[in-house]
């Protein structure tokens, strides 16, 4: 059995849960509200891991919980089944991006692989953000052109809301009778992809976002 079952953006869902939890223990002693937070909770983790085995299941299970020791435990447990993001190196990154001159890669050195959804970054001399996830099973590169928005908003991609930038692509949507029609998606997508990766609970968004996005190439 894979001791690593556990994607970033899963972690932080069950995370949340567990947030959700301890605050309505501190608003509330009715211990049957609490086991049916508890219980709701529990269950929606366990939606999320429809394919697990007896013992991730048992790992995931914490409705035996119920201190705040009990469940950073808990968390911090479920932080060693954690899927890494793939170790990229510098030719494989820049590989990706084949039409990218004198792509900028950032220091992969000071990259936190470990609880990382999607790799982003800026380069400010083109304007341009760069965002790395495995669809499919398949690494895959994007650029956006980004602007920073003055106020804050909802991201897109993590919900979260904070400081943003409008990154769009362009794509060229297929069409018999236009060839040439372009289309661009834009969309809020936290400034800070650090934090994004911190944040983001699902990756419907991201996914949709890259799908239409990479259409261009088909
Ligand atoms: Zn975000």
């Amino acid at each position: 059995m894979n001791e690593k079952f556990i994607k970033n953006e899963q972690y932080n869902f069950i995370k949340r849960q567990v947030d959700l939890i301890k605050d309505s223990y501190k608003k509330n002693s009715d211990p049957s509200v609490l086991k049916t937070v508890r219980e709701l909770a529990n269950a929606q983790i366990l939606e999320l891991f429809p394919q697990a085995a007896r013992e991730q299941v048992e790992k995931l299970d914490l409705s035996r919980w119920k201190t705040d020791a009990e469940f950073d435990q808990y968390v911090q447990d479920l932080a060693r089944c954690l899927i890494p993001f793939p170790k990229l190196t510098e030719p494989q990154v820049k590989k990706m991006f084949p039409k990218a001159k004198k792509l900028k890669v950032p220091n992969l050195s000071t990259v936190d692989f470990e609880k990382m959804t999607y790799l982003s970054w800026y380069d400010i001399s083109t304007n341009k953000k760069f965002i790395i996830y495995e669809l499919n099973e398949k690494l895959m590169g994007i650029e956006c052109k980004y602007s920073i928005l003055n106020k804050d908003s909802l991201c897109s991609f993590c919900n979260r809301f904070g400081q943003v930038a409008f990154i769009s692509t362009i794509t060229k949507a297929k069409k018999s009778n236009n060839p040439d029609y372009y289309k661009a998606i834009g969309n809020y997508i936290c400034l800070d992809s650090a934090e994004c990766n911190k944040k983001i609970t699902s990756v419907a968004y991201l996914t949709t976002f890259l799908e239409e996005a990479i259409r261009k190439h088909a």
